[in-house]
């Protein structure tokens, strides 16, 4: 049965238009899934799973790999359509296309690795059973992603969960859903037998219905308080759940870093895709002895940066109520002190923000507490690397962090409360397809990317088996009476002695 037959179709109902967050203009109208839709996709994700496991890893790989090659064919397809729905500049589109591929690969080329079945370490006692521990697919999986990073921040889920073998229905953001009904078209080219990935799109109501259609696991990524609703509501059927939620990173700035290097990685780090990057740079602390050459490099490399334009380098706001964010933000700084030494109240000018960097903010401004998602950047001084570690953990948050520094780059990066740090560079960690990307507390649990990426669509099966019997079985009511004292006696020689 070919996908057109087998796909989810509207059922000619409610539909929604997504807009151009720079003209305006409409990039597609779509349906607005219903609850009954969303239940018969998840359906049809079933039967197409259980084509998908059982098809193997060779042949998963292979056509993984043809969809990274449509992928890259059609680049500038893809990445005009990014920039026309989600408002960034082509470069930053092009960024964001690079790394979903360099992910799609690995995954493709890795699951087999991570998930195969392999003999485990083996027990005294049980010297006749082989311990076996192999990664299964875990089915059906349902994602749910943001606007900001359409294409890489659904990828880091939707590519893992393939590569492991299951099938995925995705629920897009209202904001970017032309681009994920246009990724799952261009999967059906290289997939064409089932349905093995599929696109509702909606608002959140149609999320919620993917939530509760009976899906395997649902990985999010989004805010945290959607974060909160998803769990509830995969509560009902307790089915697991992965979230990647917002952040608060901070970047540090010791006395022997190379000052110029930070403000230029903490200006973009700030700055680029509008600010709207979950593991974006919200905080910076600088260490007293280079606090005035930092603000100086930072105010010289912000100098000329500016949105919009002919050839921006930082595109619209794409949610419109994140601007009255972003304003809340900096307005309420100014008015409790704090100094604007770049921009100001009137760099928010919709659909635009223009770098704005803020000096003497009190640090429990909304500013420095909550997400901004703006290109906004406080900075404030700190006596010593210590104090700023300190400070930086003084969030709900804890999703990734930067240090620059020579001597203690590393020691504050493993000192960080959160799920990734970069040191010497911002945003490093998201670029390694080996290396799980997540958080902690308000920002999320589990992981996407890497083995431990692969693992969160999978489940682990344990197989004991015997491999031949013996005339002394300790686990069978037959067992020889001095079976239990022998291996009393083993246990004592093996454990008895230790901590004495
Ligand atoms: P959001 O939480 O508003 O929406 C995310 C998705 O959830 C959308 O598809 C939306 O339709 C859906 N949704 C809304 N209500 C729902 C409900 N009740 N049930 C089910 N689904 C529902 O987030 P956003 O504004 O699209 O994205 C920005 C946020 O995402 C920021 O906080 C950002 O930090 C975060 N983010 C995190 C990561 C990460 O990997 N940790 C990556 C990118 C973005």
């Amino acid at each position: 049965m070919s996908v057109t037959e087998d796909r989810v179709r509207t059922s000619g109902g409610e539909t929604f238009e997504s807009l151009s967050p720079a003209t305006g203009e409409v990039v597609a109208t779509l349906p607005v899934h219903s609850e009954a839709e969303v239940r018969q996709a998840v359906q049809l994700a079933r039967k197409a799973s259980q084509w998908w496991a059982g098809i193997g890893f060779d042949e998963r790989k292979k056509r993984l790999q043809s969809f990274a090659g449509v992928l890259t064919r059609r680049r500038e397809e893809l990445l005009e359509l990014i920039s026309r729905e989600n408002g960034k500049p082509s470069v930053d589109a092009f960024i964001e296309h690079l790394l979903a591929i360099e992910h799609l690969d690995w995954a493709a080329r890795n699951a087999q690795r991570v998930m195969k079945p392999r003999k485990v370490a083996g027990s005294m006692l049980l010297a006749n059973v082989k311990p076996i521990l192999e990664y299964q697919p875990v089915g059906v999986v349902g994602v749910i992603g943001p606007w900001n990073y359409p294409l890489f921040t659904p990828m880091g889920s939707i590519a893992y969960a393939l590569a492991a073998g299951n099938a995925v229905v995705f629920k897009p953001s209202e904001f970017t859903p032309a681009i994920g009904v246009w990724l799952a078209d261009a999967f059906a080219t290289v997939v064409p037998e089932q349905p093995v990935f599929q696109v509702v799109t909606g608002f959140g109501e149609t999320g919620a219905a993917l939530c509760r259609a009976g899906v395997d696991k649902l990985a999010f990524t989004g805010s945290a308080p959607t974060g909160r609703k998803i769990m509830a509501a995969c509560a009902e059927t307790l089915t697991p759940v992965l979230l990647e939620l917002g952040g608060k990173d901070a970047l540090l700035v010791d006395a022997d870093a190379d000052v110029k290097a930070a403000a230029g990685a903490a200006l973009w780090g700030a700055c680029s895709n509008a600010g709207q990057t979950c593991i974006g740079v919200e905080r910076v602390y600088v260490v007293d002895a280079v606090y005035d050459q930092f603000v100086a490099e930072l105010t010289a490399a912000a100098k000329d940066i500016r949105a919009g334009g002919d050839k921006p380098v930082i595109g619209p706001m794409t949610m419109p109520k994140q601007l009255d964010i972003v304003r809340e933000h900096v307005e309420e700084a100014l008015d409790r002190g704090a100094k604007a030494i770049v921009g100001g109240r009137e760099s928010v000018r919709a659909p635009y923000i223009d770098p704005i960097i803020l000096i003497d903010v009190p640090e429990d401004a909304r500013v420095m507490r909550e997400e901004t998602f703006g290109p906004v950047l406080p900075v404030s001084r700190v006596k010593d690397l210590d104090e700023g570690i300190e400070r930086a953990n003084r969030t709900a948050y804890g999703l990734g962090a930067a240090v620059f520094a020579k001597k203690r780059g590393y020691e504050a990066a493993r000192r960080i409360r959160s799920g990734m740090a970069s040191v010497n560079s911002v945003l490093a960690f998201a670029g390694f397809p080996s290396l799980p990307f997540g958080g902690v507390g308000e920002s999320g649990f589990g992981r996407i990317h890497g083995e431990d990426g692969l693992k969160e669509f999978t489940r682990p099966k344990a197989i004991a088996q015997q491999r031949f019997s013996t005339p002394a079985e300790m686990m069978s009511f037959d067992r020889p009476a001095w079976l239990p004292k022998v291996a009393a006696r083993l246990g004592e020689l093996k454990y008895g002695r230790r901590g004495r």
